[in-house]
């Protein structure tokens, strides 16, 4: 019999324990086709700050980076909290905590027929670069340091050639290394050496701005986009418009290393969402497109596609929320979705 997988589950703030709420029931159906799974239900988030002043308590990190494999995560974010503190310290903490490394954002749209011939794959770097959070601000000025470090530019790079390589889809590097030209002068150092070793790979670096022209110019020429944490996020979500905007964008972050048990967590592109949070108008494909994610970084190929194919016949059928132009609540889209899952 296969081991239990243990996975904790943080809904956070806003529309992510709205979304979280329909992406649980998928945890339930695999469990019912025989995946053995337990899930660990954790608080962190806005409400439990402000009632507590704690953010992600160390030892609650503790727990879950030894004793769970993954994380399913909605999202934090809380306008009560307008400085973002405890969503920073929560992120940070699971990210840089747990060395996740890659996050992956498959832009493939959901929505039958839609953007057929676009196939781009982002692999942003998730825990350096600008948003390590070092800095200062001064009278008259402000610094925001970013940091580089080749192990983890070497971790993202190899994530996306592999990939590229597997899927036979060229690979661009986003870099702005003629302004930036320490740290990503290290991008594109390591990125050249990479090349080198994978001449079966047609890869090429860009600089940031060109390739944004070109993104909108020419979408289905991209396969496999590497970037670091700031680009990545811009370009991202940017290709979320393409395949029916940040409702629908999934993401999954691993650490390759495997440095702790702990080593993959699974959440939507978007945010918390405070301007529709409390409606019932969130999407929840992005968060059950996670969580597909999720089911596939586990090995639970069968489940994932499943799960997919219940997402995109349910859009195909018409059962659409508002941000889609339908009418449905994210409750009901969710039993939309699962009422298709075979
Ligand atoms: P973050 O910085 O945490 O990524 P953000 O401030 O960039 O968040 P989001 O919270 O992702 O922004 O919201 C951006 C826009 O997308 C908002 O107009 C929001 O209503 C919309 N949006 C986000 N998530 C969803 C969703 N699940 N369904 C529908 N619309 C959404």
């Amino acid at each position: 019999m296969d081991k239990p997988v243990r996975i904790a589950i943080i809904p956070g703030d806003g529309v992510g324990g709205e979304v979280m709420a329909e992406a649980l029931p998928c945890l339930d159906w695999a469990r019912a086709g025989g995946r053995d799974i337990q899930t660990l239900s954790l608080p962190y988030g806005a409400g439990h700050y402000l009632a507590t002043g704690e953010t992600l308590p160390e030892a609650a990190f503790a727990d879950l980076r030894d004793g769970c494999d993954a994380i399913l995560f909605g999202a934090v974010g809380d306008p009560r909290i307008p400085d973002g503190r405890h969503a920073e310290e929560i992120l940070l903490q699971l990210r840089q905590g747990l060395e996740l490394t890659v996050n992956f954002r498959p832009c493939h749209s959901p929505l039958p027929g839609h953007a057929p011939d676009l196939d781009i794959e982002v692999f942003r770097e998730n825990t350096e670069g600008p948003y390590c959070l070092q800095g200062s601000t001064e009278p008259g000025r402000a610094v925001d340091l970013a940091i580089h470090t080749e192990p983890a530019v070497r971790r993202l790079l190899l994530a996306a050639f592999k990939r590229a390589a597997t899927r036979k889809r060229p690979l661009t590097l986003a870099h702005k290394a003629n302004v930036l030209k320490h740290g990503h002068g290290l991008w594109v150092r390591v990125f050249e050496e990479l090349r080198r070793d994978h001449p079966e790979v047609a890869s090429q670096g860009m600089h940031a701005d060109a390739l944004l022209c070109a993104l909108v110019q020419n979408p289905t020429a991209f396969g496999v986009i590497a970037a670091d944490n700031y680009l990545g996020d811009l370009i991202s979500d940017l290709c979320a418009a393409y395949i029916g905007g940040m409702g629908v964008a999934p993401s999954i972050s691993w650490a390759p290393h495997r440095p702790f048990r702990c080593s993959a967590l699974a959440e939507p592109v978007h945010g918390s969402a405070p301007d529709i949070a409390g409606k019932g108008w969130a999407n929840p494909v992005g968060m059950i497109l996670s969580t597909a994610l999720l089911f596939r970084y586990l090995g639970w190929e069968v489940e994932a596609i499943a799960l997919e194919g219940a997402v995109s016949a349910a859009l195909e059928s018409g059962a659409k929320t508002r941000d889609l132009e339908g009418t449905l609540s994210t409750a009901a889209m969710g039993k939309a979705i699962r009422d298709r899952l075979l």
